[in-house]
């Protein structure tokens, strides 16, 4: 027999088609630090240091194969504003509709085989691999722009860098922070 392509030996959170039945079943996977790094390693995310958690539950009807689950994972970003560490706590639904390869939408479907593509995925052989999903999913969640608080005031200038208050006037809004607020004023305006 030959053996489909084994890229999925590498898998983590795989389901075996054959322990499926109509009444479903769950699964419990950890989400790993070491997974997590080779799943963010082309992003600008890392995990966190924890664990995270996928909870998964599997129905089969006929040849599709409907899961549902659930991620929670601790990601490390950096704040859009100021560049420190953000710690994103992702927690998140997923629901995926898996059908077998061979019916998968030709291109000539390819709008709606977009239209759908966040629900809809394929399997091939005996096995359902998630791993795609997961990154997938985790990666959608993640904020593009993360910010350590909403009122992130972005990189503050050390006091070695600050002018002197004589320079710009104490009195002046925000005293040494005046002339980075202009700059970012016409920075702004510029963008507009
Ligand atoms: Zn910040």
């Amino acid at each position: 027999m030959a053996v489909a392509k084994r890229a999925n030996s590498m898998s983590t959170f795989v389901l075996q088609i054959q322990d499926l039945d109509e009444s479903g079943k769950d699964w419990n996977f950890a989400v790993g630090t070491d997974w997590l790094s080779s799943a963010l390693a082309e992003t600008e995310l890392k995990p966190a240091g924890h664990e995270g958690t996928l909870r998964v539950h599997a129905q089969r009807n006929g040849q599709d194969v409907l899961v549902q689950g659930h991620i929670t994972a601790e990601l490390l970003a950096s704040c859009a504003r100021c560049l420190a560490d953000v710690v994103l706590a992702l927690d998140l639904a997923l629901t995926v509709l898996f059908s077998p390869g061979h019916t998968r939408p030709s291109s000539s479907d390819k709008i709606e085989a977009r239209l759908d593509e966040m629900n809809r995925d394929y399997y091939g052989g005996s096995e359902i691999v998630l791993d795609p999903t997961v990154r997938e999913h985790l990666l959608l969640e993640a904020p593009m722009k993360p910010l350590c608080s909403e009122d992130c005031e972005g990189i503050t200038v050390p006091e070695c860098f600050r002018p002197p208050d004589a320079v710009f006037g104490a009195s002046a809004p925000n005293g040494r922070l005046a002339p980075l607020l202009k700059l970012k004023e016409e920075l702004t305006k510029k963008e507009e």
